[in-house]
């Protein structure tokens, strides 16, 4: 029970952090204290009272295609995700969109879609990467909290579907690794386990551990206490660099797991360190939603949460309920699943 608690967290927290950080976007209002921040709205995208943004729409397509237990590394799993992102595009579901995305999915526009979406997307985005060489945006890292509900078991497969998910859009190898130690935090925030950076990054390439244990330093007090101060200015012109934008999500959990309050001080505290709040926020949300779980998140911006896509069957919008259930349809599916396999 409590760890489905803490898997609806996750999904709540990134909801939440997302909705309460999309008023002061890019500085569209000056952030002095999340009170009713839950019903201005606004931003980027002029979203509703309590409405979630980009971030939480695109991690819903992964979702949508998670929630059966399937493995996401799969062509077939990974062209549903493709056809997902491209349709939120194409029907003009979303009203905002990072900058990197939507050259991307304008690129791919008039794909006729299915089968094999999922490799041209990949293309495309490798294509986008070595044109410009700056392709790690936070994109893949906004949407990749359910990823670490996939495979609560098994560690590598479930870093294995976040690059393979991320790599969809991101071919910057820094995108894949952000979303790796993201939903590896949270896999084992989820199963109550503590985590300390070090552990986490032996999932990646061992020359790429290095790089970042530096960037996190989150194991180090006198470290951290610098990395907040440089990292509090909401001048900081890099928030839109996945590093940088998980880096800040750990200084705000951290700062937040030290305070009296932890979940609204971890996401005030990642809104006011931020310009892309939003997505800080839903990182950051996100992370201490595995934490603490849904039980901890105050409950009325539960209640005042809602959001795009659409359910398909109904034509309603979204609501904190289907989060859950999303959350838990992952978390449940995909333990069944991973008993069956060869891990
Ligand atoms: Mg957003």
């Amino acid at each position: 029970m409590e760890q489905m608690d803490r898997a609806e967290g996750a999904i709540l927290g990134q909801a939440v952090g997302d909705m309460l950080g999309v008023p002061f976007e890019f500085a569209n209002h000056t952030f002095t204290s999340l009170e009713g921040a839950e019903l201005k709205g606004g931003g980027l995208g002029n979203y509703a009272p309590g409405e979630w943004s980009d971030d939480t729409q695109m991690m819903l397509y992964i979702a949508r295609v998670s929630a059966n237990g399937s493995d996401l590394t799969s062509g077939d799993c990974l062209d549903q995700i493709a056809a997902g992102f491209l349709s939120w595009y194409t029907d003009g579901v979303f009203t905002d969109i990072g900058n990197q995305t939507r050259v991307l999915l304008a690129e791919l526009a008039g794909d006729d879609g299915l089968p094999g979406l999922s490799a041209r997307m990949r293309q495309a985005a490798f294509d986008l990467h070595a044109r410009t060489g700056r392709t790690a945006g936070n994109g893949a890292l906004m949407r990749n909290a359910i990823i670490g509900l996939t495979r609560l078991g098994d560690p590598l497969a479930t870093a294995a579907s976040a690059r393979a998910v991320a790599e969809l859009t991101h071919a910057d190898p820094l995108a894949a690794e952000s979303c790796i130690i993201h939903a590896e935090i949270i896999r084992r925030s989820v199963l109550g386990r503590g985590w300390v950076i070090e552990d986490i990054v032996d999932l990646l390439a061992e020359d790429r551990r290095g790089f970042w244990i530096e960037a996190l330093a989150m194991g180090d007090e006198s470290v951290s206490s610098s990395r907040e101060r440089f990292l509090a200015s909401p001048t900081n012109p890099d928030d839109g660099f996945t590093v940088i934008t998980l880096t800040k999500a750990l200084v705000a959990l951290a700062h937040g797991l030290r305070s009296q309050t932890p979940m609204t001080t971890t996401i005030s505290t990642a809104i006011a360190m931020s310009n892309d709040t939003d997505t800080v926020a839903a990182v950051a949300g996100s992370l201490v939603g595995a934490h603490l779980g849904a039980s901890a998140i105050a409950t009325n911006w539960v209640a005042a949460l809602n959001g795009l896509p659409v359910d398909p069957a109904t034509g309603a919008r979204l609501t904190a309920d289907d989060l859950r259930t999303l959350a838990r349809a992952t978390a449940v599916n995909g333990l069944a699943d991973s008993r069956t396999s060869d891990h």
